[in-house]
């Protein structure tokens, strides 16, 4: 009995997690720190058989583990659990038998439960870091920049992960990462709008979690105009200079605290998009050459291709709001005999022209083939896309495209498909293809869709 009462008062000082369970695999004792963390009593607890608390299914698998314990035998084990709340888990479990000092017999064992869930998302982010570095194939710097924020986001849980240039008072996003809205390159604030007037002022990394109460936060514009309460930020130098911001942030506020390991990872993390955006200057002109049709200066069908795979990559039902234009233009071969493979090139740039200038800012289009041209192009509904297609088709046959001195028209068969959030490039374009390959069938100079 008094050695129970000094057993409880030891267990319930240890840093971690324990718990005994006797040979009929019922709870006979949980510590506090158990209790607090599962937020159960002891006395709920007494007696009860593991199976029962943690339900038969989840049961099973770690039964088999019992039982070797049972039988005498040490184990350790990583864990994924699911809590009640959702919440997900990593624990790191030992179990040791406890055998009867008279009889020798296993009469329960213990478990030593430890929460590793911080150090197994650290080692993750750590691992990811260093495969987005080294990697060949995980594509060109600003892809791999994209794929850091991405990260840098699902480790913190925050909803935004940005990388600014900033200049004087002007800070402008260069790459950025978000579970809603995209936040496209290009678009600019005051730096003094931004929290990162914070970070840059501090020099140094800077975080909260609750923005509207913190003391550097509560009154800045940036929470007055997107009321984010979470935040981290950091300044990135490149060649010791200050160059931008690597920052994170959400409307609500996080859970946790940041922690010091958050932040040396986030810092870790920085140091990668510091050397990628080293990369990037330097690859600019290269990756620019590799995207671009040299004809007409559209981008070509690799880059339709990737801006189709970053769609996916940073929300699959993006897709549902796009629509796939395939636009072919018609008895190109026969005027390229009558009018010479210059008027050709001449008429492929004309019509490039009309699509860049009908094409909105979320739009691409590019030249897929000889004389094709993919349009990804971001539409309300069908009425909106019917209408877009339709003035591009007009546009086109009213062309009076000179050269030399020639007057040419021409015009073009268009095939027009609704993106669907489970596609592949590959089966958009072929469900475009096959509209084309219909309005050429009806006659040409016209729309089909598919
Ligand atoms: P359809 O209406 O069925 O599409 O007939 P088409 O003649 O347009 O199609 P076809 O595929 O038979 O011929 C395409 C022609 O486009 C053949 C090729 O010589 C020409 N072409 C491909 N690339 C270029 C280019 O860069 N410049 C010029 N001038 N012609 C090109
Ligand atoms: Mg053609
Ligand atoms: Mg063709």
């Amino acid at each position: 009995m008094r050695i129970d009462r000094v057993f409880r008062k030891l267990a319930n000082t240890l840093p971690f997690m324990m718990a005994f369970v006797d040979n009929e695999r019922r709870y006979q004792f949980v510590n506090e720190r158990y209790e607090q963390f599962f937020d159960v009593k002891l006395d709920e607890l007494k007696g009860k058989l593991v199976a029962e608390v943690l339900g038969e299914r989840s049961y099973k698998r770690i039964s088999q583990i019992h039982s070797r314990v049972l039988a005498g035998e040490d184990v350790s084990l990583r864990e994924k659990v699911t809590l009640r709340n959702g919440r997900v888990l990593q624990l790191e479990v030992k179990y040791v038998p406890n055998q009867n000092q008279r009889t020798g017999k296993t009469n329960g064992f213990f478990a030593i439960i430890n929460d590793v869930t911080h150090y197994a998302s650290a080692s993750e982010v750590l691992r990811a870091v260093h495969d987005v570095m080294n990697k060949q194939s995980v594509g060109l710097p600003t892809e791999r920049i994209n794929k850091l924020l991405k990260l840098g986001c699902e480790y913190l849980n925050t909803d935004i992960g940005i990388v600014s240039r900033v200049i004087d008072n002007e800070y402008t996003v260069k790459y950025a990462w978000s579970t809603g809205d995209p936040i496209p390159p290009g678009t600019q604030f005051e730096l003094g709008n931004t929290y990162c007037s914070v970070t840059l002022a501090a020099s140094d990394v800077i975080a909260t979690r609750h923005a509207s109460t913190s003391k550097e936060f509560s009154g800045h514009p940036c929470y007055t105009a997107f009321q984010l309460e979470t935040y981290l930020g950091l300044p990135i130098r490149i060649n010791g200079k200050v160059w931008g911001t690597l920052n994170f942030s959400s409307k609500t506020s996080r859970g946790t605290p940041f922690t010091d390991l958050d932040k040396e990872l986030m810092g870790l993390l920085c140091s990668a998009i510091e050397t990628l955006i080293i990369n990037n200057s330097k690859t600019d002109r290269l990756e620019r050459l590799a995207y671009t049709d040299f004809l007409t200066g559209l981008s070509n069908r690799l880059f339709i291709n990737e801006f189709f795979e970053r769609l996916v990559y940073q929300n699959r039902e993006r897709l549902n709001h796009y629509y796939c234009v395939l636009v072919d233009i018609d008895h190109f071969k026969q005027l390229n005999d009558q009018f010479g493979h210059d008027a050709g090139d001449s008429v492929l740039q004309a019509v490039a022209i009309e699509f860049t200038d009908s094409l909105r800012s979320d739009d691409v289009c590019a030249r897929v083939g000889g004389e094709e041209f993919m349009l990804l192009i971001h539409a309300d509904d069908k009425v909106d896309i019917a209408n877009i297609v339709e003035r591009l088709r007009k546009n086109i046959e009213n062309l009076k495209i000179e050269h030399d001195d020639e007057i040419i028209t021409t015009t073009v068969s268009i095939g027009v498909t609704k993106l669907q959030e489970q596609d592949s490039f590959n089966l958009a374009y072929k469900r475009a293809d096959k509209a084309l390959y219909q309005s050429k069938s009806d006659g040409r100079n016209c729309c089909r869709w598919n």
